[in-house]
């Protein structure tokens, strides 16, 4: 690592130490040529391949600052874009890739802005999904009709949507027939 002071290259670690629960690596560093002392932070590149092949770290600023243009006028609070970008950032780091592609990224907002707010949602995926009809629009809203019918989860196969026919108490309620 270069010295931030005199430019040597080279440098001498002296302390090693583990931060943010692991996440980060913090190292103490001395330099041999002007003998001043400075910290590194080591961390794992998450990096976002954008469409034209570049790709940059991801930031979680930038999320915040996408989904926040989305919740303009909506009841959503500073906290809630930052959990929700911290909830985007663990989605795509437990996908145990290294490198995901931008519209990746954009998925990964979907779903928690879906639970956050559901017009800021709709804002989102026009823009994101380049919804290009009243008829992407229609077709969005109506799954989201759907969710709200079912609890927002989908029913597990085999499971019984309606409850059973309430049964009939008494017996037969029907007079007999004529003639018994
Ligand atoms: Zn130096």
């Amino acid at each position: 690592m270069r010295c931030p002071f005199c430019h040597n290259p080279d440098s001498r670690v002296i302390d090693s130490r583990e931060a943010d629960e692991g996440a980060t690596t913090r190292r103490r560093r001395s330099c041999p040529a002007c003998g001043r002392r400075f910290t590194t932070v080591e961390e794992a590149v998450l990096a976002v391949v954008k469409r034209s092949g570049v790709s940059e770290p991801f930031n979680r600023s930038k999320v915040v600052a996408g989904v926040r243009r989305a919740c303009q006028g909506r009841p959503v609070d500073e906290d809630q874009l930052q959990q929700l970008a911290q909830q985007v950032e663990d989605a795509i780091r437990a996908s145990g890739v290294a490198e995901v592609p931008s519209h990746e990224v954009g998925l990964a907002i979907l779903r928690p802005l879906r639970e956050l707010d559901e017009v800021a949602y709709l804002r989102f995926a026009s823009v994101y999904r380049a919804f290009t009809s009243v008829e992407d629009f229609e077709k969005e809203i109506t799954e989201l009709r759907a969710r709200h019918h079912t609890g927002g989860t989908p029913p597990l196969p085999g499971m019984q949507l309606d409850p059973p026919a309430p049964r009939r108490r008494g017996g037969r309620t029907q007079p007999a027939p004529p003639g018994t």
